[in-house]
């Protein structure tokens, strides 16, 4: 590896600790200390949990009856993207107070650029950091953890190396040193059967994945290995989105891992692709007015079926309701299946729709709102309990200015 400077570019990675369950326990006091599981649309599966339920045994993907077995004093949510996505945003607008380049990955993960932005706040990444970190917990109740170095993929690596609530500083000269720690199954991109592939290589560690030949590399993962090589060498070449095109279509789809003719383990697998494919349309902030299921026989071929929505939107509730329609057109009992997906397509951005006719958007965007106010007041003065009314004055009494930097203004 060649030796680069400490900071020849800068990217920090900010990521919520157990997205979910911490907007759960933000919204409920009551919740705090309690093991909490959030479910899928179908309430079938367990999709997020918090570090307890995590420590007590319950892993994303476990069938909710098993989790009630093992932990039973766990509480267990619905999924609620509506209210995840206006804490996400708020999340977001907090790190838009600190560098205007922004780029929004997930839900619960974003970048961000940090070149100069020492400069300007005159603090060391670290103090940076944790002040992002604290500011954050301060005004959503979320815990998040930071990772800042020279490539967005060490920046990833940095941010998971210490959580929850860590921040992790890596430098160019001492990438080597925090390399050696990582395993390789730990890169973002390394899937388990790339790892499989390395490991019969005698590659454990992300330090010896950096230090592979290149033509070796070249034979063993192709151009993806190589990019990754270089950022965690420390040159940047994965760039940040930060004013991503609209998409023509937003999609989730896996193999099942397994060839079924259960309609059960369709079914759940589907509701998990509903889930991931609405966070990320609630995270970047689009709506969608068609939806195309399909499902891959154990042939290869693919069955699929288009179903439009009332309107466009981004609604767990409507796009459950859609993906349920397609599945029954596609499902035949009997049948071997080895794949599934979802494709949201004629995508929209939600802040340019219009509402319609019968108020439905605005009833959903309402309900939210309050939500959000009664958790801003709930985490300011403890878990008393106050009437709606009370709840609209004190919203009036706390509206203050929106802080601006006045360097940071765009062009
Ligand atoms: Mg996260």
């Amino acid at each position: 590896m060649k030796t680069i400077s400490n900071w020849p570019n800068a990217i920090a990675h900010i990521d919520c600790d157990a997205f979910y369950a911490s907007c759960e326990a933000a919204r409920r006091p009551d919740l705090k200390g309690r093991p909490i599981c959030v479910l899928s649309s179908q309430n079938a599966i367990v999709v997020a949990r918090s570090y307890d339920a995590r420590a007590l045994g319950i892993t994303t993907g476990m069938p909710v009856w098993e989790a009630k077995k093992l932990v039973p004093q766990a509480e267990f949510l619905a999924a609620d993207f509506r209210y995840y996505g206006q804490l996400s945003h708020k999340l977001f607008s907090i790190l838009r107070r600190y560098s205007p380049d922004i780029e929004v990955y997930s839900i619960d993960e974003g970048f961000m650029d940090m070149n100069g932005i020492r400069t300007l706040w005159r603090k060391p990444f670290r103090q940076l950091a944790d002040e992002i970190r604290q500011r954050i917990e301060r005004e959503t109740g979320i815990t998040v953890s930071v990772g800042i170095s020279v490539t967005r993929t060490l920046a990833k690596l940095a941010s998971e190396s210490n959580k929850p609530n860590g921040t992790t500083v890596v430098p160019g000269r001492r990438i080597e040193r925090f390399l050696a720690d990582v395993a390789v199954s730990e890169i973002p991109g390394i899937g388990r059967s790339r790892a499989a592939l390395l490991h019969k290589c005698h590659i454990y560690t992300a330090l010896q994945f950096s230090r592979l030949e290149d033509t070796v590399m070249q034979r063993l993962l192709g151009r993806h290995g190589m990019l990754l090589k270089q950022e965690l060498s420390g040159i940047s070449v994965m760039g940040l989105e930060i004013n991503p095109p609209l998409p023509k279509s937003v999609a989730r789809t896996a193999s099942m891992g397994e060839v079924t003719t259960s309609s059960q383990l369709v079914a759940a697998h589907l509701s998990y692709h509903t889930m991931r494919l609405v966070s990320e349309l609630v995270a970047k902030q689009l709506f969608t007015r068609r939806i195309h299921v399909f499902l891959t026989l154990a042939t290869f071929e693919k069955r699929g079926s288009d179903i439009c929505l009332d309107l466009p939107s981004s609604s767990l509730k409507r796009i459950t309701a859609a993906v349920k329609k397609g599945f029954i057109t596609l499902f035949r009992a009997g049948e071997r299946y080895r794949g599934c997906g979802i494709v949201a397509t004629h995508i929209s951005r939600a802040a340019s729709a219009t509402p319609d006719l019968f108020g439905l958007m605005h009833e959903d965007g309402r309900q939210t709102e309050l939500m959000l106010t009664v958790n801003d007041i709930n985490r300011k003065y403890g878990d008393r309990t106050i009437s709606l009314a009370a709840v609209r004055r004190l919203k009036q009494q706390q509206k203050r200015p929106r802080f601006q930097y006045p360097l940071l203004v765009a062009n």
